[in-house]
This record gives structure tokens, sequence and C-alpha cells, in this order.
């Protein structure tokens, strides 16, 4: 039986992951340094660990009794992240955990001889783009400019993996995500992005009208949990190197996402545009790489949002119905980083 190893299983693309894996046959060890919020996992064994830590990154590749552990595939996805609110508010934290769970990580899985490891990176190392713009493809992330510090990290993240991958014996692969949504994802506190953000907003309205950042014309491409798990699986079994796009080609404006969520919600809604961090005007890349490997999206923004709606809405009423909504629901800020307090944010 093929062994997989799922960093950030705690997190939503990872969990969503692990259940694929198991679809696929594999025996699963789940890491992350906070147990799954909205299901148990579904990993034959989940160890709670603090990847920023060298010696518990060997620790989540070993046998319990310490013997060597025959992992054929690492999947990292563990990282302090969130929406815009936080990437903005938690720059330090998120170069700092992230870089230290990226770096010891990959050399804990080089030196201890894992086989192949998946690395998530971000379409946040990309520079701006205008509207209409032809697509970018993977190599022109050179010259580089990240709009935001999250970006940068995943560069230098993505670079550290292809240097222990020249050095060592161990396939690396390397997907940039775009934008990705589904149920069992942060739909509040802080770390939300956009989709759920909105999906929340639009599931407390009372009055018709939500309060969204910007001015609604950001462009951006919002890929379904399921078609961004499939991608992840066909690129790692893959012999497609270097950094690789994942996202459906849907480019929608903020606006379109903000419709798509009211007409799942059956609801008429308005938006009030106010400021706040918004992040790039405009998105647009290449997946003729991932294309190479089979993966097509399946699920259209309209169905995708058709599936998470429903789910946003019952966390909504079960935390009204706990008594904790009035304090779910007034969160606008970013929550502390894990581990720090609230101070620094
Ligand atoms: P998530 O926050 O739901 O999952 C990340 C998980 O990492 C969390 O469960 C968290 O507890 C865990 N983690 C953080 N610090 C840790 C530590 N020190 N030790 C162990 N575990 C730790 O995020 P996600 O949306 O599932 O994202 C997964 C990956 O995909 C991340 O690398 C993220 O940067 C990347 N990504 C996500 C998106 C998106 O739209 N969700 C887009 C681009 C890239």
């Amino acid at each position: 039986m093929k062994r997989a190893l799922v960093c950030g299983a705690g997190g939503f693309i990872a969990g969503h992951l692990v259940k694929r894996l198991k679809a696929d046959g594999y025996w699963v060890r789940g890491v992350d340094i906070k147990a799954p919020e909205f299901s148990p996992s579904s990993a034959d064994e989940f160890l709670l660990l603090d990847l920023r830590d060298a010696a518990q990154c060997r620790q989540a590749l070993l046998m319990k009794n310490g013997s060597a552990t025959d992992f054929d595939a690492v999947y990292q996805l563990a990282a302090d992240m969130g929406g815009m609110g936080f990437i903005h508010s938690a720059e330090c934290e998120i170069m700092h955990n992230s870089a230290l769970v990226n770096n010891n990580m990959i050399d804990a899985a080089a030196t201890l001889g894992a086989k192949r490891y998946f690395f998530s990176s971000s379409v946040c190392i990309y520079r701006d783009m205008a509207p209409g713009e032809p697509e970018l493809t993977e190599e022109q992330a050179y010259p580089a400019l990240p709009d935001n510090e999250y970006g940068w990290e995943k560069l230098y993240a993505e670079r550290m993996a292809l240097a222990y991958g020249r050095r060592y014996n161990i396939a690396v692969r390397i997907a940039r995500f775009q934008n990705c949504y589904g149920p069992e994802g942060t739909w509040t506190g802080g770390r939300e992005k956009a989709p759920a953000a909105i999906c929340r907003k639009v599931a407390e309205a009372d009055d018709g009208t939500i309060e969204v950042w910007g001015d609604g014309s950001a462009i951006r491409s919002y890929t379904y949990v399921d078609d961004m798990v499939d991608g992840i699986r066909r690129l790692m079994d893959s012999s497609v190197e270097g950094p690789t796009n994942i996202g459906t080609p849907e480019y929608v404006s903020v606006q379109q996402l903000v419709d798509a969520v009211a007409e799942a919600a059956g609801k008429r809604i308005g938006a009030r545009y106010v400021p706040g961090p918004v992040g790039v005007q405009s998105r647009n890349f290449s997946n003729a790489k991932i294309y190479s490997t089979g993966w097509q999206p399946r699920v259209s923004l309209r169905e995708g949002i058709g599936k998470t709606y429903p789910w946003i809405e019952s966390q909504v009423r079960m935390a009204r119905d706990r008594g904790d909504g009035a304090q779910a629901l007034a969160a606008t800020g970013p929550r502390p980083p894990r581990g720090k307090k609230a101070s620094r944010t």
C-alpha cells in the first residue's frame, strides 16, 4: 500500500486532499498544529506537530518507534495563511512561520529519503496585471514582483524545494494555486478568503446589503476544492517539473462573485464597496502545463458556489444557535496569528 504524509491536514485543502488520497488507496498520515475544525480527519493517523520546529518535521516523517518511514509522497500544504485582510496585517508572522515550516520540511523529507515532495505555492508570486493582459506563463514570474510578502515567501520556498530536488534524490512538484474555495474552508475570524467571506455576509444579510472591500472590479479565478485536489494529485503523479499553475480559466470580477453568491442564496443583494485590502487588480495565467497532465476543471463558479453557500449558511445558523453568533458575526478584523498575542496584529 502506498503511503502519503500530508502536512497541514487540519486545514482546508489538505483536509480534502486526505479524503482523495484515501479514495485513491493510500495509507495517510496527517500532521498539523491543530485538529481539523469541521469534521474528523480521514487520515489513518493524525499527529499534532509544530512544523516550524526541525525536530518535529523529522518526527512527522519517522515511525513512532523512530525507524525510517517509507513515504512515497509528502504533500506540504501547512502555512500560516489567510485572505487579503490577514496577508496585509500579519506579514511578519507569515514570512517567519511559513518560511520555517518550508525550510525544515523539505530538509527533513530530502534527508530522510522521501521519494516525492509536493509544495503548495500560490499565484500571489506573480506581479499585478492589467485587465485584458495576455496570460503569463510560469517562467514569466521573473523578474519577480509579488504584490505582498506572502508571495515573496512562497517564491523563496519554491526555490528552496527546487534546490533540494537538484541535490537529493527527491522528485519535487510545485503547484501555484489560484484562489480555492469550497465547504470546510475558514469562513469567519479574519483568515477567510473572499468567496467564504461573501457567502458569510450574504447568509447574515437581513437588509439585502453587504459590505465588500474594494470597488468590485478586481478580476480573479476561483477554483472549487475538488478540482484543486484533482490538479494536485495529477501533478504529483506526473513527470511535469517546475512550478505549475492550477486554476480554472473562468475569470470573474468581485461583483460577479457577489452575484453568484446572491443567486445561490436566492436573495437580492447589493454590495456597498468600502476601502480595504484587495490585492492585485487582475489575473490571467497559462494552464498549459497542468492541462498536459489531463487536468481540466469540472466545476463552474455557479456550481461551486451552489455547493459552498449552503455549507457556510449552515455554519452561520449553527453559530447563532450556539449563541456565539454575535461574536462570530461581529468578527471583521483578522484574528491574531496562531500562537501570537493580539497586540502583534
Ligand atoms: P489552511 O489555513 O486551511 O491550511 C493550512 C494549515 O496549515 C492549517 O490547518 C494550519 O493549522 C497549518 N499550519 C500552520 N502553521 C503550522 C505549523 N507551524 N505546523 C503545522 N501546521 C501548521 O489553508 P489552505 O487554504 O488549506 O491552504 C493550503 C496551502 O495552499 C497553503 O500553503 C496556502 O498558502 C496554499 N494556497 C491556498 C490558496 C487558497 O485559496 N486557499 C491559494 C493559494 C495557495
